[in-house]
């Protein structure tokens, strides 16, 4: 029996992870489930799957879930303090953490220091600190396995080859991107409402990521946990917009050959995966027919007119502090622009204000504590700049 926390259950990679556990069926449960404070998904969710954990991180939601529990359901702590315990849990054996942002921080620590097989959609503590989290990784013999399609896609095709000679093996990464709701769109992008910018032309997800592939950010992020993840230098990773959202990446090998993973664009089948690696299972995703593709197409992206893209790559390119500082502002910046109190194009702003205001420190003295920390300075730091920016 394999037992399943999921973290983010409620989220748009939580749902599709239990229909995923559930289309696996017999030898396969959900042991745990984790969201903010989306009480009516939750108790829906645990009547569907019989957890024998819940916790919501929201203080008020957790008082009212703790005066009438799911019955038979053990109700963990609130806040970080429950998302960590149930990462930890002795009888889970897969960990899946799809929480949104810097808060899945502490709960992936926690699930590999308990060794667990983590399946990792939740990308923002990577690029606060992925190659620390990764030796650390390797330090309690916990296994990340991605469940973002490009990373995952990555993942896919390194198959077989040692972690440690992916640095020898591969030339160059070709990480693909739709491109977002405003890859053809023509003139200023500052007017752009939020509503827009929700609005994926090819997958349904949480407002941030969406906001993210709309200004490109969450390519730069990808592109910084991927470096992490298979320890490759940033220079290796070359962004291709491909909008029909087939290829899902690929990897150039140093004799030249591609190897590239392909499907449906559905989460679903890298979630799956990353639940039955090393094996595979038949998959609730819809099998690729070629002869329905009329053309694979692929472009340069356009870095002047997402500036996102090319502040991720600076980042990447500074190391240490950086990222974590990019992070956190980009997590200020978006919310102040769902929320309707910046411009889509301040977004980039923000965090470009904040990256200048930066003082970090090598790539050798980065630590898990100081990638934390810059966190919690450079969304202060974002928030002031948001607030001198608002009109
Ligand atoms: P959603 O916004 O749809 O869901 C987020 C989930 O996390 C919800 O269950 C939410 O609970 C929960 N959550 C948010 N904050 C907390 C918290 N402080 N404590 C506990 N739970 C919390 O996001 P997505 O599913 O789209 O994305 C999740 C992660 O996966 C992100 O890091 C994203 O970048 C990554 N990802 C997502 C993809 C996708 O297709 N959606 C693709 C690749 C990566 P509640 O409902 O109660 O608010
Ligand atoms: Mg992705």
């Amino acid at each position: 029996m394999k037992n399943i926390v999921i973290l983010g259950s409620t989220g748009s990679i939580g749902v599709n992870a239990v229909k995923a556990v559930k289309n696996l069926g017999k030898g396969w449960r959900v042991l745990g489930l984790a969201a903010n404070s989306n009480l009516k998904a939750l108790a829906a969710q645990a009547s569907e799957v019989k957890p024998a954990y819940v916790s919501v991180f929201d203080y008020a939601a957790w008082k009212q879930l703790k005066a009438s529990p799911p019955r038979g359901v053990k109700v963990l702590p609130p806040g970080v303090e429950g998302l960590v315990a149930m990462a930890s849990l002795k009888e889970a054996d897969i960990v899946l953490n799809a929480v949104t942002g810097a808060v899945g921080f502490a709960p992936l620590l926690a699930a590999i220091r308990a060794s667990k097989q983590i399946a990792l959609a939740n990308k923002e503590p990577m690029v606060m600190a992925g190659e620390l989290l990764m030796k650390e990784a390797r330090r309690w013999s916990a296994r990340i396995i991605p469940v973002d399609s490009e990373p995952s896609a990555i993942f896919q095709c390194l198959a077989g080859i040692e972690p440690g000679l992916y640095g020898a093996s591969v030339s160059k990464i070709f990480l693909t991107a739709s491109g977002g709701p405003f890859y053809r769109t023509k003139g200023s992008l500052a007017l752009v409402k939020p509503a827009q910018a929700l609005r994926h032309p090819r997958w349904s997800m949480g407002p941030k990521i969406t906001v993210d592939s709309s200004t490109l950010m969450n390519k730069g992020l990808e592109a910084i946990e991927i470096s992490g993840l298979f320890s490759l230098p940033i220079s290796k990773i070359e962004v291709l917009i491909h909008p029909q959202s087939v290829m899902h990446s690929g990897v150039e090998f140093k004799d030249g050959s591609v190897l590239a993973q392909m499907s449906n664009p559905d989460m679903k089948l890298p979630i799956q995966y990353a639940l039955t690696w090393p094996g595979r299972a038949k998959s609730l995703a819809e099998p690729l027919d070629f002869f329905k593709l009329s053309r694979l197409d692929f472009a340069r992206p356009d870095f002047r007119r997402f500036p996102c893209l090319e502040l991720a790559f600076y980042a990447a390119g500074k190391g240490g502090i950086y990222p974590s500082a990019l992070n956190a502002a980009n997590e200020v910046a978006v919310e102040n622009f769902i929320s309707g109190k910046l411009r889509f194009t301040d977004i980039a702003a923000v965090v470009e204000k904040t990256l200048s205001a930066c003082r970090g420190d090598s790539k050798e003295r980065l630590t898990l504590s100081a990638a934390v920390e810059a966190d919690g300075w450079a969304r202060e730091k974002a928030a002031a700049v948001a607030l001198g920016i608002r009109r």
